[in-house]
């Protein structure tokens, strides 16, 4: 195979303050993979910037009129992380075999995508940069983001534990991932269902450069949210639940208080009042949880998650003429050939 074109991806939101030192690292990184023959002199890095108020669009524009291996993005307005890495990841998807997300503020070790690099050459398409340890976070982080694993992994949804948006993927992958028309995209929890072959790399995450967190604690909460419902109607499920739970401890407790009452120890009219109280209340809950279910599965629908996804594709490409099963080589070419098919169909 030849060296592959990779392209890495920065969104930016006011990053003035750190972006001329990411841009000179990432830089001179790109220069020594295209030395040591690792990746193609195509190689590009793109930086988003995601509706920046301060100087950042201006840093890579201008850098942009005089290297060759910077490109700049520029969205209309502010649209969030995820969305500007979108923007990215497919504007840089045609020009590339293969494209490595990564943050404005160099948090995540520059050096593990030489690794990255080579488990996709091994035949990966999606490399996960997973952190060791949470050593550089503050106290309040390190427990948030634990919680949220641990919700996530209850309800159900399967994320890579530790693991950013610090990743590589294949142009196949992202082309893939441009089949999920949701509009709450999750890449987290997106990424793991396209399925591809796929590794991990670990690596040691490094306190911000410079400038400040762009992620407070308001967006911080809404993000997890967000993860939340946009992959699982469990919430939903648990009001139903709750629903069936309450009424029949009303039940339970209106036997109770119809014992109190024939004993005489309690007021006129508590009785009735306390257990349609009880009664009411759980049917309600009842009722709210079906009509949840409905919106569930209406939710669902609305996605229009791709139904399944493609690995290898023989029938329209034909058979291959192999004698025994295909080695990994193999089976990288039958991936390209497959890809060829699908861009031609
Ligand atoms: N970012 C963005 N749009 C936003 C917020 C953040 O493009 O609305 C970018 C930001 O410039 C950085 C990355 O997302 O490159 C991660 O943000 P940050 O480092 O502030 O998050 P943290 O590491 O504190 O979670
Ligand atoms: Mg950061």
């Amino acid at each position: 195979m030849n060296d592959p074109v990779l392209t890495i991806v920065v969104p930016c939101f006011n990053e003035e303050e750190v972006l001329p030192e990411t841009i000179y690292e990432l830089h001179q990184l790109l220069i020594e993979l295209i030395k040591e023959k690792l990746i193609s002199n195509k190689s590009k890095l793109l930086f988003v910037d995601d509706g920046s108020r301060d100087r950042t669009w201006e840093l890579i524009y201008k850098e942009g009129l005089s290297n060759d291996y910077v490109r700049g993005l520029k969205l209309s307005r502010n649209v969030g992380h995820q969305n500007a890495l979108l923007a990215g990841l497919f504007s840089a998807k045609n020009a590339a075999d293969c494209v490595i997300s990564i943050d404005a503020d160099l948090q995540d070790d520059i050096q593990v995508i030489r690794e990255f690099i080579q488990k996709f050459n091994e035949g990966n398409e999606i490399v996960y940069g997973v952190r060791k340890c949470r050593d550089t976070d503050t106290f309040f982080k390190r427990f948030t983001a634990q919680g949220f694993y641990k919700v996530m992994k209850t309800l159900g949804v399967d994320l890579v534990y530790n693991h950013a948006d610090f990743r590589l993927m294949s142009r196949r992958a992202i082309g893939e991932l441009e089949r999920f028309n949701e509009v709450n995209l999750f890449l987290r929890g997106i990424v793991p269902l396209i399925g591809f072959h796929s590794t991990s790399v670990y690596y040691d995450r490094k306190e911000r450069q410079a400038g400040e967190s762009k992620y407070p604690l308001k967006k911080m909460l809404s993000f997890a949210f967000d993860g939340i419902t946009s992959f699982s109607v469990t919430p939903i499920r648990l009001v139903l639940l709750l629903g069936f739970v309450s009424f029949f401890v009303s039940l339970l407790c209106g036997l109770y208080f119809l014992t109190l009452k024939f004993i005489g120890e309690t007021q006129t009219g508590w009785t009735s009042l306390i257990t349609s109280i009880w009664l009411i209340g759980g049917l309600q809950l009842i009722a709210v949880g079906l009509i949840g279910e409905y919106v569930g599965k209406i939710y669902k629908e609305t996605k229009q998650r791709p139904k399944y996804i493609v690995d290898i594709d023989m029938f329209n490409m034909g058979m291959p003429k192999l004698k025994n099963s295909p080695n990994d080589e193999e089976l990288i070419h039958l991936r390209q050939n497959s890809m060829e098919v699908k861009e031609l169909s």
